[in-house]
């Protein structure tokens, strides 16, 4: 949804130059089109199973954002008691709410119960034990799908590992079934579903197919041991174009590869976050001054890592484009943000045409773990952030003032 046209750069029908204008910079914006469009090719291609596409919200938490999904019938997919309150706000219905993490505290559990969301997935014998005592307490039954560690490491950044043996995540796949055993004697405890979630930003669909096929193995096991697995969770994890012409998996063939492993009755839960809301995201910023140095040439710009922590926490690659084309000659640029660590900037050694103070950038496909990673290092307000539709936009978080960073101090 990002095109030149007459060299402006235009986000849907709307000049990037005029957001500046209208919102200032920093600004995260937004194609609500293309989160469409993300969404539905999951939805569409899901159609012929019963199940579930749940949105991690934790790649974007922004109320707008998460009832646009709603809209779509969309499920969420939550890490904490915070994003299922987010979630709650925002429509999601809490029977499409899902709960992951290693380290759910009695309230969040408690608090998740009393929502009535649909599952946790449960990531440790502890937890189990604990999800049990608290529905007792409060009386009710907690359906649960553990998170199985199969055991695959998906070829990505080490960071974002999620499935490979001695990370922190999910029951060991060597204990799977014993899981499973157990939780049948616990008397709030429903056995609902099994779940893996491997990694983020795959490219490849081996990964993905030999963690299904172990996770069949574990259904089979405990289905001989007379526990019925209705749900398959089979997570996120889907990379997205980050550099032209990195190939990607779409939904279907995902979907097209993990169907037959299965038994036909299963029922399906896919949650998608960076393939939803990344390439619908951008980080629009201004070149605050351009300076050689050292022999370098560097373009400060007025987003930092507190905006946007990708490239200094994954050294992540964000295409830059000056929102307006110029002929100007290319020289290799390190962008770089305002803030006091040489850890902090968007994109190093880049071919990028001379531009001038005052000039607009836009950060691509920033969506994903942009905003929802940001904070307020250096004192700096959080950014405002702006969905596009068509040839309209509107605010759908205003840009924090000084006053908001003393908003809770005494
Ligand atoms: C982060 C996460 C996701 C989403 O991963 P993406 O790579 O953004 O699609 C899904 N499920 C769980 C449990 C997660 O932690």
């Amino acid at each position: 949804m990002l095109q030149f046209k007459k060299n402006v750069l235009y986000i849907e029908q709307v000049k990037l130059s005029d957001i500046a204008k209208k919102y200032g910079t920093s600004t995260y914006v937004y194609s609500k089109n293309q989160v469409i469009n993300n969404f539905e090719n999951y939805k569409k291609t899901l159609c012929s199973k019963d199940g579930l596409i749940c949105f991690a919200c934790k790649t974007n938490s922004n109320g707008g954002i998460l009832n646009l999904l709603v809209k779509l019938g969309a499920g969420a997919d939550t890490t904490s008691g915070g994003e299922i309150y987010r979630c709650l706000k925002a429509g999601f219905n809490p029977s499409k709410i899902v709960y992951a993490g290693v380290g759910k505290t009695a309230e969040e559990i408690e608090y998740a119960l009393k929502s009535k969301i649909f599952m946790f997935n449960v990531e440790s014998f502890e937890e189990l034990d604990a999800i049990d005592k608290i529905a007792s307490k409060i009386k009710v039954k907690a359906k649960i799908a553990f998170r199985i560690n199969p055991y695959v490491d998906p070829d990505t950044h080490s960071y974002i590992v999620t499935g490979k043996k001695g990370t922190k995540f999910g029951i060991p796949y060597e204990n799977a079934v014993k899981a499973y055993l157990i939780a049948k004697q616990k008397k709030n405890i429903v056995i609902t579903g099994i779940h893996s979630h491997i990694g983020s930003q795959i490219l490849d669909i081996g990964p993905f197919k030999l963690a299904a096929q172990k996770i069949k193995k574990v259904i089979d096991a405990v289905e001989k041991n007379g526990i019925k697995i209705e749900y398959i969770n089979c997570g996120g994890g889907l990379g997205i174009e980050y550099e032209k012409g990195q190939k990607v998996l779409s939904p279907k063939r995902l979907m097209s590869e993990i169907f037959p492993i299965f038994d036909k009755d299963k029922k399906f839960i896919f949650e998608p976050g960076r393939s939803i809301i990344a390439n619908a995201g951008h980080l629009l910023t201004k070149v605050i001054y351009r300076k050689v140095s050292g022999g370098k040439s560097f373009l400060i710009v007025n987003a930092g890592m507190n905006d946007l922590i990708r490239p200094t926490l994954y050294e992540a690659y964000h295409e830059i484009v000056p929102v307006k084309k110029t002929s100007a000659k290319k020289v290799k640029t390190d962008v770089v943000g305002p803030i006091c660590e040489s850890s902090d900037f968007m994109g190093k050694d880049r071919m990028l045409p001379v531009v001038e103070q005052g000039d607009f950038l836009l950060v691509t496909c920033a969506g994903a773990y942009g905003s929802a990673m940001s904070s307020e290092y250096n004192s700096r307000p959080l950014l405002a952030e702006v969905l596009v539709n068509g040839n309209k936009s509107t605010l759908i978080r205003k840009r924090a003032s000084y006053s908001d960073l003393l908003l809770n101090e005494i």
